[in-house]
């Protein structure tokens, strides 16, 4: 049995309280996770939408259940070989009996997008460059092992007990085992939202490569620097999709580093292969934060 499939009897959680939040496919809970050898951690248990209802509807199993499963446990696999700093820890699936459990590393900051809403101008820019360096070397980690995360975006970001940033929702990633850097996956792919997409994956078929991560990378700065607000928010899709296709995409706040506003115009690029890889972005970025260092913990 793989390290990662673990027992119900392992887990604890209660769903009248304690919900975490809620996804398209989801439910998360705050929950309990018995190691072993007296370990109990606190972690977050990712449940599927209403899979033990439609499990005991006359035995059957409804196509929708099946697919939110299979996504859902292809998300676990993708997951369990991810050791990282800046990477969501996942502890282990349950599926020994409905409903099937992921048990993951519990983030009490939440999500970066919910945290940059609240706390708005009260985080000094060396704080938003360590978000952003941090969440670059999670992507480059990821990237190390050919895993294209495809959904990059403030929102799948989580923040960790010691305020690290956590990449998680690796629900849509695929690992693109023996592929060179220059090729890119077509396959049809679920609903990704428009605003952080590169122009290439808007085509048909749509193109998702480690390049198009980094274009997503781009728009998660801006969400960074813009208090966690997305690009164009009150935009209809038709018009958001002209202007990503054309690579005319919206200025940066002024406050910005005008080396960040540099490396964006280097990303924001038509060819995917003109755009710069997580290694570089990572070496720049460093640089930035030597001359911008964050402020010292009070
Ligand atoms: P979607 O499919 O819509 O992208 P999902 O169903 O995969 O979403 P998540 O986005 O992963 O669900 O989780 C929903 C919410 O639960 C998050 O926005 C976050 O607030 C909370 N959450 C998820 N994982 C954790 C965690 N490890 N620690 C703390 N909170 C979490």
């Amino acid at each position: 049995r793989p390290v990662w499939l673990i027992t119900h009897d392992k887990v604890k959680y209660d769903t009248t309280k304690d919900e975490l939040g809620t996804g398209n496919f989801c439910t998360v809970y705050k929950g309990k996770y018995d190691k072993g050898d007296d370990q109990i951690v606190d972690v977050a248990v990712k449940i599927c939408h209403n899979n033990e209802q439609d499990e005991n509807k006359d035995g059957k199993i409804t196509n929708e259940t099946r697919a939110a499963r299979e996504m859902m446990l292809s998300e676990a696999k993708a997951m369990s070989h991810f050791v990282h700093n800046y990477i969501i820890q996942l502890y282990g699936v349950a599926c020994d009996h409905p409903p099937i459990l992921i048990v993951m590393e519990y983030c009490p900051g939440g999500s970066l997008d919910k945290h940059l809403q609240k706390e708005k101008d009260d985080i000094e820019i060396g704080e938003r460059l360590c978000y952003i360096l941090e969440a670059a070397r999670g992507m480059r980690y990821l990237h190390s092992k050919n895993c294209v995360h495809r959904d990059l975006a403030a929102r799948n970001c989580l923040i960790s007990a010691n305020g690290f940033i956590k990449i998680s929702d690796f629900g849509l990633s695929k690992l693109m085992d023996g592929k060179s850097e220059e090729e890119t996956m077509d396959e049809e792919s679920p609903q990704i939202p428009l605003r952080w997409m590169a122009p290439e994956s808007l085509k048909k078929p749509k193109k998702y490569s480690k390049a198009s991560d980094v274009w997503s990378f781009a728009v998660l700065m801006f969400e960074i620097l813009d208090n966690g607000e997305k690009p164009w928010p009150d935009w209809p899709a038709k018009k958001i999709a002209t202007h990503i296709r054309k690579c005319t995409m919206p200025n940066f706040p002024e406050k910005s580093p005008a080396e960040i506003k540099e490396l964006v115009s280097k990303i924001w690029v038509q060819n995917p292969l003109d755009r710069p890889s997580f290694r570089d972005i990572c070496i720049k970025l460093w640089k930035v934060l030597k001359k911008s260092p964050p402020p010292k913990p009070s």
